[in-house]
């Protein structure tokens, strides 16, 4: 076995930055109070979480009292679409969630367990063959029954980018209220919440070099929505439960570096991803780019191979010493072809073959390179098990 791996699989989890680490420590044993406590310890806990939030919030381009801190992106969507939905049902009347096939778990699941035990409708909109939503499907789609409209920014499987201010700017027309699952989208591109639009929008500390276990959801000032965790009254009474400070400083000071270093990062990793897509295409046969050539996140490849089986692939790569995905780290071991790919109509012989290659901000040449020269090799095994 190679003695060094080589990661190549940033869009499922990134190391934590080890100035985010160094920013982190005070806060598990020094300043290690409890903000809801009146007393010193809980006063300079508290005022660490209020400079976390204050962080996020210039980031981003909003006020800190539109932060909520969350235990993750997964819990972000899950609040944004149930506590805004529930909300705008319970003042309107409205019934229908807009959303697609191609959305993560956090989203599509969430909706679904809202069309079966709560009772609102869910239309899941078509995209076009790279997995982007077209601002006229949303505009034909939303109406005065539209209780909520969510669509995510980048795509974790595909990488696509989908127009998210042209999407919230119909829907503020139609006074709907619009959600972004922005948990990949806001680890690689500059994120302002007033010029993208939304009145909800998740991230999650863990794709951008910040700790596992910490999310926030963005809430518009003014957008109603009831909390899906009740307890005390943190975080505005929109999610209970004592906060958790290393976390917040670590998510906060990761984020400031995503959004102040993300120009020099993609400089970096884009032609290296081209480089990688160019080279792919060319050399293994019957192979496919998944998602928009151009309109994708700087550090994501993605593709299809006809007959060769990812999880076998996945193996072989690791063996060799690179570690990859199939596409959703969440479908790892799952023989099912992907669901995304599946929605994006593929059949099932090329459906089996996706290979998701995400890049991080210290990839270097000789590790794609290196990773070029066994790829092509392996696939071809791959496709004669197979044929066996
Ligand atoms: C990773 C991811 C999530 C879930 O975030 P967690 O912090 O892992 O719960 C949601 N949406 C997208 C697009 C993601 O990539």
């Amino acid at each position: 076995m190679p003695l060094t791996k080589t990661y190549l699989d940033y869009a499922a989890t990134t190391p934590v930055d080890p100035r985010v680490v160094e920013a982190m420590l005070p806060y598990f044993n020094q300043t290690f109070g409890n903000p809801s406590s009146v007393h010193a310890f809980g006063q300079s806990a508290e005022a660490a979480r209020e400079r976390a939030r204050e962080t996020i919030a210039q980031a981003l381009n909003c006020q800190p009292k539109e932060i909520i801190f969350t235990s993750c992106g997964s819990e972000s969507d899950n609040l944004a679409l149930r506590g805004a939905a529930l909300a705008r049902r319970e003042k309107t009347s409205a019934n229908w969630i807009l959303t697609t096939h191609l959305e993560h778990h956090a989203v599509s699941h969430t909706a679904a367990q809202l069309e079966k035990y709560y009772g609102f409708q869910v239309e899941w909109l078509k995209t076009d063959r790279y997995g982007i939503i077209h601002p006229e499907t949303v505009e034909n789609a939303i109406c005065k029954n539209t209780a909520l409209v969510s669509l995510m920014w980048a795509n974790n499987e595909i990488g696509s980018l989908n127009s998210i201010a042209e999407i919230g700017a119909i829907c503020r027309t139609q006074g709907v209220p619009f959600h972004s699952d922005a948990v990949q989208g806001a680890a690689h591109l500059p994120t302002d919440v007033q010029s993208l639009n939304v009145d909800l929008l998740s991230i999650g500390a863990h794709k951008f070099y910040g700790p596992k276990g910490i999310g926030a959801l963005y809430l518009r000032q003014g957008t109603p929505l009831i909390p899906a965790q009740t307890g005390g009254s943190q975080e505005f009474g929109y999610r209970a439960g004592t906060e958790n400070i290393p976390y917040m400083v670590g998510m906060a000071e990761a984020f400031r570096l995503a959004q102040t270093e993300h120009a020099a990062r993609t400089t970096h990793l884009q032609p290296l991803r081209d480089h990688l897509i160019g080279t792919i295409l060319e050399e293994i046969p019957e192979a496919r780019l998944t998602g928009h050539p151009t309109e994708r996140l700087p550090n994501h490849a993605s593709f299809a191979f006809k007959d060769a089986d990812a999880n076998t692939l996945l193996m072989m790569l690791d063996l060799e010493g690179f570690a990859c995905s199939s596409g959703s780290a969440c479908k790892t071991g799952d023989p099912r072809p992907s669901e995304v790919l599946t929605a994006l109509g593929m059949s099932a012989d090329w459906a089996l073959g996706g290979l998701r290659v995400t890049l991080g901000k210290d990839t270097t040449p000789e590790e794609i390179n290196a990773f070029l020269a066994v790829l092509p090799g392996l696939v071809e095994r791959v496709r004669k098990i197979n044929q066996r």
